[in-house]
């Protein structure tokens, strides 16, 4: 509900570790409905009392929605053994909240990730019954065709049986690197460019879906799901909150 802790509503929205709290209520500082709290321990119902601290009011929002631009080497958990995780990106205020990443994205894939800490939400963007759209922007070896296209239209079978739903991909380019995969000029290899938008989400779906088809894909990058687009400002490994616009839309 919307009771808990007056430690735990000024921890949560930033304003210090429980003790420098206790502190801040035993200086006098925090009021709720303009009465000076005597214990920190007080149980407060943000969406009827009022909390000032200083004099200011305390907005209490309990939800946490970020747009991270994942970079490659870091993994899409909240704790890991070896690698470092998309929570160690994030500044220690944004952790308060213990947002967690909505799906994952490989280690060496960048681009869109979504962190949250509504469950809810989180729940129904995966769920595989929703079909959110997801669309890549990937660097393929070899020549991307027409045939590719269609091939990904009717649904392509993966290593493992799995007959993939159909999807849609773009070329976007097709060019001659100029040189050969050990770098000498003279001999060439094709790359291409392309854009590939999945209404499911298998572990490592993209990369094995070019798999089925005989290709390679060297770099690959998230752009959108659902109606949330990568915001292309943000370096890889910045982050930002969600504009109210854009959670709205996810709903
Ligand atoms: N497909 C993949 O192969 N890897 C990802 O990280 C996401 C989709």
């Amino acid at each position: 509900g919307d009771k808990l802790r007056l430690d735990k509503l000024l921890s949560n929205m930033g304003y210090g570790s429980r003790s420098e709290i206790k502190k801040a209520v035993k200086a006098g500082k925090v009021a709720v409905d303009g009465v000076i709290a005597k214990d920190s321990g007080l149980i407060v119902d943000v969406s009827l009392q009022e909390v000032t601290c200083e004099g200011e009011r305390v907005e209490y929002r309990s939800v946490i929605y970020l747009m991270l631009n994942k970079p490659a080497g870091v993994v899409s958990a909240t704790e890991d053994k070896r690698d470092k995780t998309v929570i160690d990106l994030l500044r220690p205020e944004d952790t308060r909240l213990a947002p967690f990443p909505v799906g994952r994205l490989d280690k060496d894939t960048v681009g869109l990730l979504l962190l949250t800490n509504d469950g809810v939400l989180a729940h129904e963007l995966l769920s595989p019954r929703k079909h959110v759209d997801k669309t890549y922007e990937a660097l393929v070896a070899g020549k991307v065709d027409e045939d590719d296209v269609n091939r990904f239209a009717s649904g392509v079978t993966l290593d493992d049986g799995y007959e993939t739903m159909p999807a849609e991909l773009v070329i976007a380019s097709v060019y001659e690197t100029g040189v050969d995969g050990e770098g000498r000029s003279g001999g060439s290899e094709f790359r291409s460019l392309i854009t590939l938008t999945i209404r499911e989400g298998k572990f490592h779906q993209v990369k094995r879906m070019f798999q089925a088809v005989g290709k390679t894909v060297l770099t690959l990058k998230r752009l959108s799901m659902g109606p949330l687009t990568l915001d292309e400002s943000l370096p890889e490994g910045a982050y930002r909150e969600l504009t109210d616009e854009e959670v709205e839309g996810l709903k």
